[in-house]
């Protein structure tokens, strides 16, 4: 005798029937086949005239039997074959489907945009607090009188740069008294 799932050789006599696990086993079975049979039954035939579920009814989104769809309650209603309807239904969801993933789709698009923007936005602030780090540091304290007064120094500094270089030319050449002339007149 031959074990069905590793395949290897079995003696008769270790053999042991376990009648507890076959009598489950025979239960299941039962059970599986009458539950399948008459479930099959309920599913395809309508409640109300036993008639087979054929038609389904958009309105009530529900299938029906022929006689229901003469019956007043769906005599105004859209009564599709239940294919039509499974189609139809499938259509919708590819569409749906189709929108999603184009919605899904643009997300991954402004996601993208905005790790890069935001990416972006890191540099410049990292960027503008050295840049203000350094500027305050050379701003604070300091008044409109202040700035003019540094304007005015600087514009000094500039003139006095000038005369000092005429002094300088001149005084090689042509001597001190020339030099502060035109020193003065520079000023
Ligand atoms: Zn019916
Ligand atoms: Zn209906």
């Amino acid at each position: 005798m031959e074990c069905p799932i590793c395949r290897g050789q079995i003696q008769k006599k270790h053999f042991r029937p376990n009648w507890d696990l076959a009598n489950i086993v025979g239960k299941v079975r039962q059970w599986d086949s009458s539950r399948s049979s008459v479930e099959e039954a309920e599913v395809n035939l309508c409640v109300k005239h036993k008639k087979s579920l054929d038609l389904f009814c958009e309105e009530d989104r529900e299938a029906v039997c022929v006689v229901c769809e003469r019956s007043p309650e769906h005599s105004s209603h859209t009564v599709l074959l239940l294919e039509e309807a499974a189609q139809k239904c499938k259509e919708q969801i590819q569409t749906h489907l189709q929108t999603l993933k184009g919605e899904r789709e643009k997300l991954k698009e402004f996601q993208v945009r905005g790790e890069r923007e935001s990416q972006e936005w890191m540099d410049f602030r990292s960027t503008l607090t050295r840049c203000e780090k350094a500027k305050l540091q050379q701003l604070v304290g300091v008044s409109p009188e202040l700035e003019k007064r540094v304007v005015n120094s600087y514009r000094i500094n500039k003139a006095l740069k000038e005369t000092l270089k005429t002094f300088k030319g001149t005084e090689e050449g042509e001597g001190r008294h020339v030099s502060v002339t035109a020193g003065e007149e520079e000023l």
